[in-house]
């Protein structure tokens, strides 16, 4: 597996599987046969209330820690948010059954921010969280997030697909050493994204589905992607992206399928902001 080398030089594969929204009841079978299928880097979140069936998956697949990248995230905390973050970062640990993540994310841009990144630090010194990053930062609060505290966050995960495509956002993320890692890689299949008439016929051309071309054309950009699929089939052919290349014409031709904002919502609007915040969970 193709792998990108994060800024304090851990090395994290480029394709993974993301569990969010698949139920917790589902979860532990969906993650045995993603891992099954070659998948080893895993994406959940103390919100998606499915850790523990991954870490019973990751217990029983005899899959070598050390072999694996398991990435959880930290939600919203309420003050103190250091010691509250420490807290929910151990409750993380324990639902996984591990001792340490390879990647803990700040879930969203809300709260005390400082707080939480200053414990993550924390946990990120003491080697129980191998890398620390962020999720759905927008360029000014991951700029200011970079710039007043010492350490850089090593990913931003936010949302990325075709229609929304991020590319002046990657660039900065390129110049402070940040990884753009995407979510929504097929933007669950909204706006007709997996019968796209310019991407099937890439696909055709290639003998790929429009899955594959999509995942194809992150990976070749640089961007980790996290693909979710409780189907086996598709988990298979989500991770067979490597044996192929789209040419600089379709990747010129996929960029026009840019609209330049987003197909969820905005983490900036205020209605967002009071949704997002109102949730508290234990991570
Ligand atoms: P996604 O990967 O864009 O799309 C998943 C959808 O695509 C599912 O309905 C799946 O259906 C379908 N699908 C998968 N492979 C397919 C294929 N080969 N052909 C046709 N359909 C296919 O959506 P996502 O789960 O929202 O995003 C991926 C991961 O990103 C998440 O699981 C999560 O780990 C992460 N994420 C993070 C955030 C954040 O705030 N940080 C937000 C959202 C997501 P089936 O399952 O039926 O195959």
């Amino acid at each position: 597996m193709q792998s990108v080398t994060l800024n304090n030089g851990v090395e994290m594969p480029i394709l993974g599987f993301g569990v969010f929204q698949i139920p917790a009841e589902q979860t532990e079978q969906a993650v045995t046969e993603a891992l099954a299928a070659g998948y080893r880097l895993l994406d959940t979140a103390s919100s998606y209330g499915n850790e523990e069936a991954v870490g019973r998956a990751v217990k029983n697949s005899g899959v070598p820690r050390e072999d694996l990248f398991v990435t959880t995230k930290l939600y919203v905390q309420d003050a103190p948010a250091e010691e509250n973050t420490e807290r929910a970062f151990e409750t993380s640990l324990a639902k996984l059954g591990l001792d340490h993540v390879d990647l803990y994310l700040m879930h969203q841009p809300y709260g005390d921010v400082y707080g939480q990144w200053r414990a993550m630090e924390a946990l990120n010194r003491q080697g129980r969280a191998k890398a620390i990053g962020v999720a759905n930062f927008y360029p000014d609060r991951l700029l200011d997030l970079i710039i007043n505290n010492e350490i850089t966050p090593a990913v931003d995960q936010i949302e990325t697909h075709p229609f929304f495509q991020r590319a002046d956002y990657q660039e900065l993320m390129r110049e402070h050493g940040v990884q753009i890692q995407s979510w929504g890689g097929f933007a669950e299949g909204k706006n007709d994204l997996f019968t796209n008439p310019l991407l099937s016929e890439i696909g055709e051309k290639h003998g790929k589905s429009v899955a594959q071309v999509v995942l194809r054309w992150l990976v070749q950009r640089g961007v980790v992607a996290i693909p979710k699929s409780v189907r086996p089939e598709r988990m298979a052919e989500n991770l067979d992206v490597f044996g192929f290349e789209l040419t600089d014409e379709q990747m010129s031709a996929v960029a026009t399928l840019d609209t330049g904002g987003s197909l969820f919502f905005d983490h900036r609007d205020p209605a967002m902001v009071r949704w997002l915040s109102a949730r508290r969970v234990d991570g």
